[in-house]
């Protein structure tokens, strides 16, 4: 089939890239003219594994075509997916001003029957709004050209969004039309080929089930944050209690664990929009601003335990930060623990010499430039040398080489060996023993 996809962000460049290894032909649209330009030379926008690999073997083959213009994208398809940006408006709501944009240039150049699927998450009810704002442009010219509109939203995660998106655990398909349906089951059936995991349901259950989801994800999160936070009060190792109920099948494993914090694209913005939702139609969502406080208060957990430690004041001292990335697998830095902890370290005095495996050069952009110039953080090449000279390490950030470094290497390079462990990644007893003042999130034992 071919395909128009638009936005080249985490889930747009991946949706093409995937689309177009299956043997779709996928021309991806992006306002950003750098990006286009660097994606036309082979140059990813983003870290993602395995997505540079299906970018180039795709463009290679002719598959995979980038351009600015949607018009020129549109011409010889007949699936547009929406896959721009939804950031937070200021009251909390999505903003949904791109994916607006996208849906009346699509009703400003749709020649014949196409299909509409919006892959960014959005608010209920916002199918309603891109059919309208197509058929407006359509009205508006006088043309007479039908279109579906399909809720197709995206499950992937960063960090592994490849493997995701080609081996889905389901794929949501929201919509009225069985022509749609149809079309939507010939794209997808590839990826599911061992069995069928394609759900399909009416449009603003396929938006609904997407908020659902990130922030069920997220009160697991915030839930076991609040566990951990007790379980230091009252001398018990929240590690233990993780695994005690994690074996419950009806618990699990996933998403239990206790940390600074969740950050992302994702929860934060999508907790704020299903509060917002729940707020305009009058109805108190006690249970999703619980999870979004839980969750902030998180983010200042280190620095507190920090201050505990060292005191309001903190100028003189140095502190080795490892990981910068809202969570490993990414150079994502939007709503990234670790950029809560900086403000507060530096605005306390501090100097932070900082390592992250990837996201370092997105750290860059997204920091103030006057820290790096004021000599209050440096990126360390190496996750060692980040520790040369500190008065404590803080670890935000799980990345793999961060689970079982050279620890007597770490010692003889500290100026004092003190951890203040973001995610539990140590054992508080092995770090006592090795000569460790260590501190996890509630790690009380
Ligand atoms: P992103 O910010 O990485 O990318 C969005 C892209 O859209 C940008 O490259 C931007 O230049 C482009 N864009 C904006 N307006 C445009 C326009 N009018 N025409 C063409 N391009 C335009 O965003 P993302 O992380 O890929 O997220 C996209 C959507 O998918 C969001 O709604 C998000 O909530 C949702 N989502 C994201 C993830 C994730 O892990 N990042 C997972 C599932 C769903």
């Amino acid at each position: 089939m071919k395909l128009t996809v638009v936005g080249t962000g985490y889930v747009g460049l991946v949706t093409g890239a995937c689309f177009a290894e299956m043997g779709n032909e996928v021309t991806c649209v992006d306002v950003d003219q750098k990006k286009v330009e660097g994606l036309r030379q082979g140059v990813l926008p983003i870290y993602e594994p395995g997505l540079d690999a299906i970018v180039h073997t795709n463009t290679r083959a002719g598959r995979l075509k980038f351009t600015t213009s949607l018009a020129e994208a549109m011409r010889d398809s007949n699936v547009y997916f929406i896959a721009v940006g939804t950031p937070p408006g200021e009251d909390g709501s999505a903003d949904l001003k791109h994916v607006l944009a996208v849906a009346r240039e699509i009703g400003q150049h749709i020649e014949r029957y196409a299909v509409v699927v919006d892959k960014s998450t959005v608010p209920v009810g916002t199918g309603d709004r891109v059919r309208a704002a197509v058929q407006g442009e359509i009205d508006r010219r006088g043309g007479k050209v039908g279109f579906d509109i399909v809720s197709n939203p995206e499950f992937l995660k960063e960090g592994a969004a490849v493997e995701d998106f080609m081996r889905p655990d389901r794929v949501v398909i929201g919509t009225d039309s069985e022509r749609a349906r149809a079309i939507m089951h010939e794209l997808y059936a590839p990826f599911v080929r061992n069995h069928d995991r394609i759900l399909y349901m009416g449009v603003r259950e396929a938006e609904m089930t997407k908020y659902a989801a990130n922030a069920m994800l997220a009160t697991r999160i915030s839930f076991m944050n609040e566990v951990a936070n007790l379980c230091e009060r009252l001398g018990v190792d929240v590690e233990s209690v993780r695994v005690g109920i994690g074996s419950d099948p009806r618990i699990g494993y996933s998403f239990i664990y206790a940390g600074c914090g969740y950050g992302g694209s994702c929860f934060p913005k999508d907790v704020k929009a299903l509060i917002h939702m729940a707020e305009q139609q009058d109805f108190e969502p006690k249970l999703l601003r619980a999870v979004e406080d839980r969750n902030d208060s998180q983010k200042h957990l280190l620095f507190e335990k920090i201050v505990r430690r060292f005191g309001a004041d903190l100028s003189g001292r140095t502190f080795g930060l490892w990981g910068l990335a809202f969570k490993p697998g990414t150079d994502d830095m939007r709503e990234a623990p670790s950029i809560v902890l900086l403000h507060e370290l530096i605005g306390a005095g501090a100097r932070v010499v900082a390592h992250d495996p990837v996201a370092m050069d997105a750290a860059r952009r997204e920091l103030p430039a006057a820290w790096f110039s004021g000599g209050q953080l440096r990126f360390a090449p190496d996750q060692y040398e980040a520790l040369k000279d500190v008065d404590a390490m803080a670890l935000v950030t799980e990345w793999k080489p961060f689970r079982h470094p050279d620890f007597e290497r770490m010692r003889a390079l500290m100026k004092s060996a003190v951890i203040f462990d973001g995610r539990n990644q140590y054992d508080p007893k092995a770090m006592k023993e090795s000569g460790f003042e260590y501190y996890g999130i509630g790690r009380g034992a």
